[in-house]
């Protein structure tokens, strides 16, 4: 091997491992190990002694990745670089300060990378986009994180209809990389946000009402198993895999690949925006939200709409955002959405244009100071007095919160059609157990500044939530499933999908995931036990 600045370090960080206690039987395992990745006796001599085979072996880990890929490999010393890294978690709460990080730059060394992990029972963490908030889902505290953002292709594939997308993009570069190739592909509604964890978790767009959600538009999964051994998961191929992986997050495997249908779309125009509106007019929102469940949503799929009440306290500002969204760039307002413009908007963005500027325009609205980050949800049926309930409660609870520093609270509704769920019929299925209703999607986000506030603004959002639950059992339109991408570490997801699909979820890992690595070792997420 060749020396590098990295390998000095490793002196080091063997050194911290001298405590382990040490037997000729495990050295020699690893010696054999480390052989078996092109690793010679010299490169490791010395240093086998730390191996501990009933141990975390985390020193050890880094140790190997920094020989093996030392530009791919970051360890805390090098401070810029390495808090950088840590950074790129959306919310602070999830910078936690990994024993190393590794950006593989191919999916040969994310296998390498995995093997590794795997043989010292060293616990990792995977990130994407890493805009999941709860600390330790895409971020790790004593670890190995994982972090894709070097797998970033980007290649349309137009004789066979897919995009192959590294999981480590953000849906912006997709976006814009589709449209100069006059397609489109279901993906996430605002710029930043990661292509890996939201495929994985389902993924919510403003195409699903025709197309589904993003994973059912995934015509192949490539991924590293816990053996190292890189597979296809496809319809023909593993399509057990291809079917968990649909809502499956991070239990299977560590995905280098995405081939995600393509839909015919010139320059990628559509037609969307965002309305504004006041308190005033939040009940006249509400009863156009039904009737857009009811009528428009199911006449016209194409349409889409999502719309958050907002408090900022900082700003004295309490207002709703409004998306509004069609497929087709018509450049007149769509029927199907009328009713939104007649309750009359104090300021009005649609047009036609790319869908990535939509994306840029929802991110660019939603910025704010780097911040700690909450999410929760909840499903529940539709009705008019579930939804007029759910606003004043976020209003009343949320007064309460004003005084915290940085304090934002977002309530979002996100309608959910039946044949949004029905698309996977001819999609091959998914794990994601939507509930078959039409139904909406709440989700709560809260951001504020210091860490001394995590426990009143955690605690309000659960009460907040768990109080909605309660309402939404006594009008009897509960729905029970929790929808991944939008949850707090603390809810049920997996169990959300249904015993059935558990079951299943448990099976497909039993056969790819035998020694539970993706259990045990990848600790963070919703898991299957
Ligand atoms: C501003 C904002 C807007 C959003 N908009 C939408 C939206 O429009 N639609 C929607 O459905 N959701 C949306 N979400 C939710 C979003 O889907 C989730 O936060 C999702 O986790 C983001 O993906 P990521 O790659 O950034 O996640 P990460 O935090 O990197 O990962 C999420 C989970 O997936 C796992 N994972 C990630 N990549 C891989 C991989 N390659 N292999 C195996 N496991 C992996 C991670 O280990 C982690 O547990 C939004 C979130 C934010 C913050």
């Amino acid at each position: 091997m060749k020396t590098s600045t990295c390998s000095l370090l490793l002196t080091g960080l063997f050194s911290l491992g001298s405590t382990f206690a040490s037997a000729d039987n495990t050295s020699a395992a690893l010696e054999a190990f480390a052989e078996g990745l092109g690793l010679s006796s010299s490169d490791i001599a010395g240093r086998a002694e730390s191996y501990d085979a009933g141990g975390d072996n985390v020193d050890i880990s880094c140790s190997l990745l920094s020989l093996l890929f030392p530009e791919s490999t970051v360890l805390p010393g090098a401070e810029a670089v390495y808090t950088s890294k840590v950074g790129i978690n959306w919310s602070v709460r999830a910078h936690l300060t990994p024993t190393c990080i590794f950006s593989p730059n191919a999916t040969s060394a994310a296998a390498t990378g995995v093997k590794i992990a795997a043989f010292l029972n060293t616990p990792f963490a995977i990130r994407s986009g890493g805009h999941t908030p709860d600390p330790g889902a895409a971020s790790i505290e004593r670890g190995v994180l994982f972090s894709l953002e070097n797998l970033n292709e980007v290649t349309v594939d137009h004789e066979n209809g897919v995009a192959r997308i590294g999981p480590g993009n953000r849906w912006i570069s997709v976006y814009e990389k589709c449209e100069s190739e006059d397609v489109l592909v279901v993906g996430g509604r605002v710029a930043p946000v990661g292509v890996g964890g939201l495929v994985t978790g389902g993924g919510l767009s403003f195409l699903s009402g025709t197309e589904g959600f993003a994973a059912d538009t995934v015509k192949n999964f490539q991924v590293v198993l816990a053996s190292g051994e890189v597979v296809n998961a496809n319809a023909t191929s593993h399509s057990d895999l291809w079917w968990a992986l649909k809502g499956g997050s991070n239990n299977f495997g560590l995905i280098t690949r995405i081939d995600l249908a393509t839909i015919a779309k010139p320059s990628g125009l559509i037609y969307g925006g965002t309305l504004y509106f006041l308190p005033y007019q939040y009940p006249a929102i509400i009863s156009a939200i039904k009737a857009f469940q009811e009528k428009g949503q199911i006449e016209d799929p194409k349409a889409a709409i999502i719309s958050s009440f907002i408090r900022m306290p900082s700003q004295s500002a309490e207002l709703l955002t409004l998306q509004v969204f069609h497929q087709d760039p018509e450049g007149t307002v769509p029927p199907s959405l009328q009713a939104f413009f007649d309750v009359g908007p104090f300021q009005n963005t649609a047009s036609v244009r790319p869908l990535s500027s939509l994306a840029n325009e929802i991110y660019a609205m939603e910025s704010v100071p780097v911040a700690r980050q909450a999410f929760r949800d909840l499903s529940v049926g539709v009705s008019e007095e579930m939804y007029q309930y759910a606003v004043d409660l976020f209003a009343s609870t949320y007064t309460a919160l004003d005084n915290v520093p940085g304090f934002l609270g977002s309530f979002t509704y996100q309608p959910i059609s039946t044949a949004m769920v029905d698309v996977a019929n001819a999609t091959g299925g998914r794990a994601m157990g939507v509930p078959r209703v039409p139904h909406v999607w709440f989700c709560l986000n809260a951001m504020w500044a210091e860490e001394a506030d995590d426990e009143l603004v955690l605690g309000t959002g659960k009460a907040f939530m768990e109080k909605l639950a309660e309402k939404s059992r006594e009008l009897g339109v509960e729905e029970g499933f929790f929808y991944l991408n939008d949850a707090a570490a603390d809810q049920g997801v997996m169990e959300s999908y249904g015993e059935e699909v558990v079951e299943r979820l448990r099976g497909v890992s039993a056969v790819y995931d035998e020694g539970k690595v993706f259990q045990k070792l990848v600790k963070g997420g919703f898991k299957l036990w």
